[in-house]
């Protein structure tokens, strides 16, 4: 039987059920609720779910305000561990930086969270939040229609909707079968993803900077680490074969001893790292957030922080809207996202571009820009002001003069 939805949203990961949530949490104009169905491929906890996997996501702390905002922190926060301090240093270089939390007035500088958690406490919240949950089910067609959009799913079952929101993630089939056009740069790096014990971390987090390319422990919960190491896809498919005592050594040759000894690794995962920014995110009542608008390189941790970003600004859209796939409503939309999205995908890609070249000018370029922000407190806020997901740089400590 055919069922119709005011917004049906394709993907169910962060951006698909962090949007979901807030939506059911706001309704339209009037406060009247939004009916809302979610399609996922998979349910929230299967091994093989590739949006609530074992990877660990540092949320900047303007992120952490947002999700309280829209009413997913509750779900969220007993998944999460602060980072009150960071560290970045460049391999064989001086320079060197660091951020204390104390120093911009806040509690923690983020919080890291573990998708493998977060996604069955998202989909719990969602279970009692009135939404309709199709899933594991597949979006296969759609055809849009002059007030709607025609659905139909694998398992043969057919859904209106008059907004359809793609939040399938960088392989999204709501972009492929809309047409809209995907500029994609893929870099010659993997990110090798895995979990660590370490002796008290402190809630501090590294990213140091190799010749291979970057490298993040992020501090969670029960004194573990989340490493996220950037290399060649050869080293990556190399490391992932090696007994946990050979990638332990190799590991720590690269990171050095500032934590101790790493005494044991979790599974080994790895990911091929690529730009993708689609070419317009909206289409006739239609919209893309999150990855299936634009993936970025995780050297800054920035890919949910920005999705997030798309979702904030479509559930403010909506909660002041009648017909939530109003042209005026998806056009304001994107005007509104182009910008964060022109300049967190442009930075990114800087960055990557920046920390992967091993040339002495570069090296060179890079420590002084981490010295001299490690010295001058105003650059280091713009850079902290980033990293917090905060527009126009982190407000100065009341202390501070
Ligand atoms: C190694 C690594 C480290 C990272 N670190 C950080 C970090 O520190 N901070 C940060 O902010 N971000 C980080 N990111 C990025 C972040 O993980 C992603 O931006 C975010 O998880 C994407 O969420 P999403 O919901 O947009 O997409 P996805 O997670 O890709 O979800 C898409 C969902 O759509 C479903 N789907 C796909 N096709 C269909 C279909 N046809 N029908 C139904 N369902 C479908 C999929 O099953 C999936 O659940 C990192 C990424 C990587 C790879």
């Amino acid at each position: 039987m055919k069922q119709h939805y005011d917004i049906a949203i394709v993907g169910g990961a962060m951006a698909g059920a962090t949007l979901a949530l807030a939506l059911s949490a706001r309704g339209d104009r009037e406060g009247r609720p939004w009916r809302i169905a979610v399609i996922e491929a998979h349910t929230p906890e299967s091994q093989r779910h590739p949006g609530y996997d074992t990877r660990a996501i540092a949320l900047a702390e303007g992120s952490v305000r947002r999700l309280k905002t829209l009413g997913c922190w509750p779900a969220i926060q007993a998944h999460a561990a602060p980072i009150e301090r960071i560290e970045v240093s460049d391999q064989g270089h001086f320079g060197g930086l660091a951020m204390a939390s104390q120093e911009y007035g806040v509690e923690a500088l983020g919080q890291v969270v573990e998708l493998e958690r977060v996604g069955p406490a998202l989909w719990q919240q969602l279970a009692k939040s009135g939404v309709d949950c199709f899933s594991p089910d597949q979006l296969a067609e759609l055809t849009q229609q002059n007030d709607q959009v025609a659905l139909t799913l694998t398992s043969g079952q057919q859904l209106t909707a008059r907004l359809v929101v793609g939040a399938d993630g960088t392989h999204s089939k709501v972009r492929e079968k809309l047409g809209l056009g995907l500029r994609r740069t893929p870099y010659p790096q993997t990110a090798l993803i895995a979990n660590l014990s370490a002796r008290d971390h402190g809630a501090t987090a590294y990213e140091r900077f190799t010749a291979e390319g970057p490298l993040a422990l992020l501090p969670m919960c029960d004194d573990r680490y989340s490493l996220v190491w950037v290399q060649s896809p050869e080293q990556a498919q190399r490391r992932l074969q090696l007994s946990e005592a050979q990638f332990l050594a190799e590991l720590q040759q690269a990171f050095g001893y500032r934590l101790g000894r790493f005494t044991q690794v979790g599974q080994r995962a790895s990911y091929p790292l690529a730009l993708c920014k689609a070419e317009r995110v909206i289409h006739h009542r239609c919209v893309l957030v999150g990855n299936a608008a634009q993936t970025v390189h995780p050297i800054a941790g920035q890919g949910f922080n920005l999705g997030l970003r798309d979702v904030e600004v479509l559930a403010h859209l909506l909660s002041q809207a009648d017909d939530p796939g109003a042209f005026s409503l998806l056009a304001q939309y994107e005007q509104q996202r182009r910008n964060d999205r022109g300049r967190t995908t442009g930075w990114t890609d800087l960055l990557v571009r920046l920390f992967s070249n091993s040339s002495r000018v570069m090296a060179l370029g890079r420590n002084s820009g981490l010295l001299a922000m490690s010295l001058l407190p105003g650059l280091k806020r713009q850079l902290a002001g980033q990293a917090m997901g905060w527009r126009g740089g982190a407000p100065r400590h009341p202390q501070q003069k």
